[in-house]
């Protein structure tokens, strides 16, 4: 992990969120620093992905607050937050099967109106993932599931994000995708990118997490530094119920 100069820190702060009439968060805290990769844990249905549909503003919260570098986010459109410095990788993936790899990058960096700079961050996307370079005219829907993922996450770091939020990236993966998957993590987060990380396979995430918070029914029940939860494997099948 790379500790970066600036002090850029988000902050969830009694955040409750809903889905119309139904609460799913019931007042979530946590804090993360820049540079850190933060794990989200807990069991199905537990709230981990609202936490970070509401820090990307796709969900608003009804109460509570969440701040990036002191800035209120909590109310702004998901567009100023991705321009604020924040990237989202959904769970879903949601590559645009129908457009080549290299279109798909090219619309990862909609906010980017030049030209010149969209083409070098492409080049950055293709030197960190060759395979994507090889693959540059291919349609994403043809693309294997590992290299779905892949792009999905490139194509997240094309507005060069302060803070990358990564939503199951090795759901439905082979063991050794989701190793290359994670080993893509721990590169980002070396060039000084901070990652809050939602993820099954939890000992994936603890690998590479320094910290992880522990969601349970839209609270969280702990916060605990990583090590420690993957050398007590009986506290953590405590938390994520066996
Ligand atoms: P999983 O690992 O299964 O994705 P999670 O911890 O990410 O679980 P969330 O997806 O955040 O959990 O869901 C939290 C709660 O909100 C659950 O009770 C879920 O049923 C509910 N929920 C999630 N998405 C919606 C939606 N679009 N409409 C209504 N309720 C939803």
């Amino acid at each position: 992990m790379t500790a970066t100069s600036t002090k850029e820190t988000l902050k969830v702060e009694k955040l409750h969120v809903g889905y119309g009439k139904t609460a799913a968060l019931h007042g979530v805290d946590m804090e993360i620093n820049a540079g850190e990769v933060v794990a989200l844990i807990g069991a199905n249905g537990a709230g981990k992905s609202t936490v970070l549909r509401a820090i990307s503003g796709l969900l608003k919260p009804s109460s509570g607050r969440i701040t990036w570098n002191g800035q209120s986010i909590g109310a702004m459109a998901a567009d100023r937050i991705v321009s604020a410095g924040i990237a989202h990788c959904p769970e879903e993936r949601h590559v645009w099967p129908n457009m080549t790899v290299q279109e798909n990058l090219a619309l990862g960096a909609y906010l980017c109106r030049d030209k010149t700079e969209t083409e070098r961050r492409i080049g950055i996307a293709f030197h960190r993932f060759p395979r994507l370079r090889e693959r540059h005219r291919q349609l994403a829907g043809t693309l294997s599931g590992g290299e779905q993922q892949m792009l999905a996450i490139a194509r997240a770091l094309m507005s060069e994000p302060r803070l990358l939020m990564l939503d199951e990236p090795s759901l439905g993966l082979s063991p050794k995708m989701a190793d290359e998957v994670f080993d893509v993590v721990r590169e980002i987060n070396q060039h000084g990118v901070t990652v809050l990380v939602v993820e099954q396979n939890v000992h994936n995430a603890l690998s590479v997490a320094s910290r992880a918070y522990v969601v349970e029914t839209g609270r969280v029940a702990a916060s605990k530094d990583a090590a420690h939860l993957l050398n007590d494997p009986e506290l953590l099948s405590a938390y994520l119920g066996g």
